[in-house]
């Protein structure tokens, strides 16, 4: 999608700190982190949030979390959490499918 800042990241368009890439996804820090080790998982195609997984994309969703296992596990992450938040009320401000993987801290719950 042309005006996507993710689409842009993915493609290398715009500058971001990677942590990992394949050919489905792409992983970078997120440049506001929220916890001392923030790190964004996206998959490469656009797709707008969690709401528009359907059965032509979710190939490409339970890899990001194959991939999100993958990246934890090289980091020596065992404890993290995993947000998407979908729509402006609960907080999406890009709207390219994206999953916070956040870890390093105590967490709370429920999120406020
Ligand atoms: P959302 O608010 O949609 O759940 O998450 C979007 C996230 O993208 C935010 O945590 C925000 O800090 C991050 N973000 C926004 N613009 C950029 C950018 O240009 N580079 C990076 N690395 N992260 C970004
Ligand atoms: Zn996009």
């Amino acid at each position: 999608m042309m005006d996507c800042l993710f689409c842009k990241i993915a493609a290398g368009e715009i500058p971001s700190k990677k942590v990992y890439e394949d050919d489905l996804c792409y992983a970078f820090y997120d440049i506001d982190p929220q916890a001392p080790t923030h790190f964004l998982v996206i998959p490469r195609q656009h797709i707008e949030s969690a709401a528009a997984v359907d059965a032509s994309n979710s190939a490409v969703v339970a890899h990001c979390f194959e991939v999100i296992a993958k990246i934890t596990k090289e980091l020596g992450l065992e404890s993290f959490r995993v947000v998407s938040n979908i729509g402006e009320q609960a907080g999406q401000s890009v709207f390219h499918l994206h999953f916070h993987v956040l870890a390093g801290r105590d967490m709370t719950w429920p999120p406020g």
